[in-house]
């Protein structure tokens, strides 16, 4: 199972939150047939939205990470809730790339420079909190350092890592670190998590170690004294349902709605998070068009 902590220092000037989130993008690996470097532009971009949902707070809210720059990717898109579930889609998620003069996934190309990352929370009353930045990097981690300094003036630390095995492309490891100054720490507080950050070693490497989410956050704040704030099991989790893609048919005009099902008298509507296929009757169809009209 995967895990979520969050840490805070005890002079509260530092929080420090890391995932595991290795199952998590396994199972999006697996229901979206991804290829290795849309494995790992979808997996960080699902292990970010994680981490940031858990820093929620409120029952029922959720947080939606969106990024597209032009590349052959398309949009990548990632949604989590309060308590770190989440899940999310990429339009070609079969696209393959050479890879980089370093040997490392051009998570970058293939989310393209050229475009706008953008940060939707919804706290389940009033209008949404809607943030957006130009794409720095394309590389998702440095995207949301990004966000957070330039949309929310908070020095945010986001690193993210997806390990893929050269010879199978199989998803192995994947996780993230995400550290922020918080309102009155002092310079000397900033000076050491400065130093301690240059010496942080990339995510999956520290995963591959064998170190848990524990030492990789008292790894971030050496030398701090630190407690855990929460923790929370995270999965791969989607909330589609009937009810929900009836909904979302009842938008259309009444005579669509009858014109979907095919020869055979059904219609079928794929869930684009999780792939569940919803079939739906003339019958159902007649009904949906029905409640349309009546609104
Ligand atoms: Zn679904």
């Amino acid at each position: 199972m995967d895990r979520i902590i969050r840490c805070i220092t005890s002079d509260g000037s530092i929080m420090a939150a890391a995932i595991d989130s290795t199952y998590l993008v396994a199972t999006a690996q697996q229901i979206h047939g991804t290829s290795p470097v849309a494995t790992a532009a979808l997996g960080r971009l699902l292990s970010g939205a994680s981490l940031m949902g858990s820093m929620l707070k409120k029952e029922n809210a959720s947080v939606t990470l969106k990024i597209n720059g032009g590349g052959p990717l398309g949009t990548v898109i990632a949604i989590a809730d309060s308590r770190g579930n989440c899940r999310g889609c990429v339009d070609h998620p079969t696209v393959q790339l050479p890879l980089k003069a370093n040997g490392k996934l051009d998570v970058g190309k293939a989310v393209g420079r050229d475009g706008i990352f953008g940060v939707m929370r919804d706290f389940g009353e009033g209008s949404p909190y809607i943030g957006q930045v130009e794409i720095k990097s394309g590389e998702i981690a440095e995207d949301i350092t990004n966000y957070f300094a330039v949309s929310e003036q908070i020095p945010t630390v986001c690193a993210l890592g997806v390990l893929i095995d050269k010879a199978d492309s199989r998803h192995l490891l994947s996780g993230g670190l995400f550290i922020q100054v918080l309102p009155g720490a002092d310079q000397a507080a900033i000076d050491r998590l400065e130093h301690n950050v240059n010496e942080l070693e990339p995510v999956t490497t520290m995963l591959a170690k064998g170190m848990t989410i524990e030492e990789m956050c008292e790894t971030a704040l050496k030398g701090f004294e630190m407690e855990i704030l929460d923790e929370f099991q995270i999965g791969y989790v989607c909330n589609c349902s009937r009810e929900r893609v009836e909904r979302a048919i009842s938008t259309l005009k009444p005579e669509d709605i009858l014109s979907l099902a095919d020869e055979s008298g059904f219609a079928e509507a794929k869930c684009q998070y999780c792939g569940h296929t919803y079939r739906l009757s003339e019958q159902d169809l007649k009904r949906v068009a029905e409640s349309a009209q009546s609104k």
